[in-house]
């Protein structure tokens, strides 16, 4: 499955927030798939489609679909070198498929800041640089290993030694990988490399409790979303404090104190939201009278892999897949209507599922 993965300096927040997303926490018995691991929170994500399905289909359950964060503690300046936790800490971002970068825009004297003062940018730079030397280091193996059979022209090595040495430009001029362009044959070369800063990122700016409704005059936060324009990265302002409150709340009670606050929506769910479409996920759905339930899929597969998120038997013996999308769906307002108007199609092997489409599986056992 994919996850993705919690990082920033000591004393951003980062725990506070890992908490409230495990508090929040799913079911892991409705999640077979994810890890039991204590660094590990499962959350659902919010889709108020789910809820309009549930109230057209009327099933005896409806159940969400869930993703994983995992909290990736310890890094320090001087990581890429060994300091703290160093190496362990790279070994788990490597391990992650997205990054989720929290960084401190709240003032609290009682809370000791690493460096002395509330500076995001100048953490940010301090976890970015940490992992463009750890990128640097592997890169620069790696061209000691293909540099030499580049110089006695072997077509391969040639075209790693470009991207390589690429790659080693930006990461001495403080560039992240993700930021540097390749053509299509070379982004291959640099996926299989494994690089830190290839991942994708967003920020996470935790501000006090109290400046959750005027985050837009939080100057820390402004020049957070500066820096993040440029790195083409989102955004997401949260009070970590407000919410490991609201996840202990369940849902009729989360709505009121929401309300209260004067916002749509949770900090959270914002985040599980970004991060979701951060990973490259989106969601199909199945609808019986049984159950009502959300799939994740990666997108880019075809309707035998999706089925097969269900059960590998519904993949092995795959015949087609009648497919209506959400919206038609929704509008023909039971599936017999949107039959009757021709919006289910019978969708074959090579069809590329897309984000709400409502799927029943045909197979063979
Ligand atoms: P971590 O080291 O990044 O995991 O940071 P923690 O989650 O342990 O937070 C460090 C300290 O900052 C804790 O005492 C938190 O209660 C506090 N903290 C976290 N978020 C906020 C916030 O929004 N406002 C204030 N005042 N304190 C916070």
């Amino acid at each position: 499955a994919l996850t993705a993965g919690i990082v920033g300096l000591p004393n951003v927040g980062k725990s506070t927030l890992f908490n409230a997303i495990t508090q929040a926490g799913a079911e892991s018995a409705n999640y077979p798939f994810c890890t039991i691991d204590p660094n590990v929170g499962i959350v659902e994500v919010p889709d108020t489609r789910l809820q309009k399905l549930t109230e057209l289909v009327n099933p005896k359950k409806t159940i969400p679909t869930a993703f994983e964060f995992t909290d990736i503690a310890g890094i320090v300046k001087g990581a890429s070198k060994g300091e703290g936790l160093g190496n362990q800490f790279l070994s788990h971002i490597r391990q992650v498929d997205a990054i989720c970068h929290v960084v401190r825009c709240f003032q609290d004297e009682n809370i000791t800041h690493v460096s002395g003062k509330v500076d995001p940018i100048s953490d940010i730079e301090t976890i970015n640089l940490e992992l463009i030397l750890a990128d640097l280091e592997s890169v620069s193996k790696r061209i000691q290993r293909v540099e030499k059979m580049a110089k006695q022209k072997d077509k391969e090595a040639m075209a790693e030694f470009e991207v390589l040495a690429k790659l080693r430009d930006a990461f001495e001029e403080e560039i992240p990988a993700r930021a540097v362009s390749f053509t299509e044959e070379q982004q291959k070369i640099v996926k299989g490399l494994h690089l830190l800063t290839s991942k994708s990122v967003l920020y996470v700016a935790n501000v006090g409790e109290d400046e959750l409704l005027e985050a837009d005059n939080n100057e820390y936060v402004q020049l957070v979303k500066d820096f993040a324009e440029k790195d083409e990265a989102k955004v997401i302002v949260v009070s970590a404090k407000v919410e490991s409150e609201i996840a202990e709340l369940d849902g009729e009670e989360k709505e009121m104190f929401l309300e209260e606050l004067g916002i749509a929506e949770s900090g959270l769910d914002q985040l599980i939201k970004a991060t979701y479409q951060l990973l490259g996920l989106a969601t199909y759905f199945t609808a019986g009278v049984q159950e009502v339930r959300a799939w994740t899929f990666r997108k880019g597969i075809k309707a035998p892999q999706a089925a097969g998120i269900i059960h590998s038997d519904f993949e092995k013996g795959f015949i087609r897949a009648e497919t209506v999308s959400y919206d038609d769906l929704v509008e023909a307002g039971s599936e017999q209507a949107a039959k009757e108007k021709g919006k289910v199609r019978l969708e074959g092997k090579e069809y590329l599922v897309k984000d709400g489409d409502v799927m029943h599986f045909r197979f063979n056992v």
